[in-house]
């Protein structure tokens, strides 16, 4: 078994439309590149700030920028196609209610949980022009940015409302164009590891990092081997935003899981978890 599940329709771009993205023509495209690369299980899993009903959650300028479509015609849509239904949903603390509101009774196959902002800064997004204000790298101490990073993400975990998390050391993707701590990175791991431990998330291995500065699977072979050690499951994933990025470099992924000894990915279903035979 082979997962995508951590998949857009569409790219992060202005005029990326639901009407121009959401049709059956656009999931045909990506059904037949999962066909031909073998991955059998395929999901969908919009960032929650397209969405109208996220400006109950948050009205930042971010998701002010995005919010346009409807989540209940999004989730008809997947659902009609038959691709498995997901969102990616940020985790912004002190907002748990309003996320859960957001998330309940709603027909989800699984939900991502991804620490893209760190207070009111994304820390994945550097240098565009219209968003350069939030660049907390250009300021900040990168010690600081990662202990609070990893700290948030544990209490992501703790909270229970996402079955898997999204590109756990995303805080890394600027790295080699900003400053990252030096040293054994595992100091910072350890700040998210109680609070993983005591979830029930799977992790997600995304090969999107690839694609990014950083050039390296999401998460790093000793964040994994950490979670692995206190019993997490894997989720396989490339944060694809075009039908090509399906799968991307699955053949990494597949050998660090090889290397780590992990035989068995995540699958969901109504927010049910089971563990298939990977590959
Ligand atoms: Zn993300
Ligand atoms: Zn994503």
């Amino acid at each position: 078994m082979l997962t995508d599940y951590h998949v857009h329709l569409r790219p992060d771009e202005a005029g990326s439309t639901a009407a121009r993205y959401f049709t059956e023509a656009n999931v045909d495209r990506y059904r037949d590149v999962a066909d031909e690369r073998g991955i059998e299980e395929l999901g969908v899993a919009e960032h929650i700030h397209r969405f109208v009903q996220a400006l109950d959650i948050w009205t930042h300028p971010w998701y002010r920028h995005w919010a346009a479509d409807d989540v209940d015609e999004y989730a008809d849509f997947v659902r009609s196609t038959g691709l498995k239904l997901g969102v990616e949903a940020d985790y912004l603390p002190g907002r748990e209610d309003r996320i859960a509101s957001f998330l309940d009774g709603r027909p989800w196959d699984y939900v991502v949980g991804s620490l893209h902002f760190l207070r009111d800064d994304a820390v994945d997004v550097h240098g565009h022009p219209d968003w350069d204000a939030w660049d907390i790298w250009r300021t900040g101490d990168p010690e600081k940015i990662w202990a609070r990073y990893f700290e948030t993400l544990g209490e992501a975990a703790r909270t229970g409302m996402f079955d898997i998390l999204a590109h756990p050391d995303l805080v890394k993707v600027f790295a080699g164009r900003v400053p990252v701590p030096d040293g054994d990175l595992r100091r910072f791991y350890e700040r998210a590891m109680d609070g993983i431990a005591d979830s029930d998330a799977a992790i997600e291995v995304s090969t999107a990092g690839l694609r990014k500065p950083v050039g390296e699977i999401y998460p790093a072979a000793a964040f994994l081997e950490m979670c692995l050690e206190v019993g997490r499951p894997v989720a396989l994933s490339s944060d694809a935003h075009t039908p090509e990025q399906l799968g991307y470099e699955y053949e990494r992924a597949l050998a660090l899981l090889e290397r780590l000894g992990v035989r068995e990915i995540a699958v969901f279903e109504g927010r049910a978890r089971r563990l298939e035979p990977l590959g």
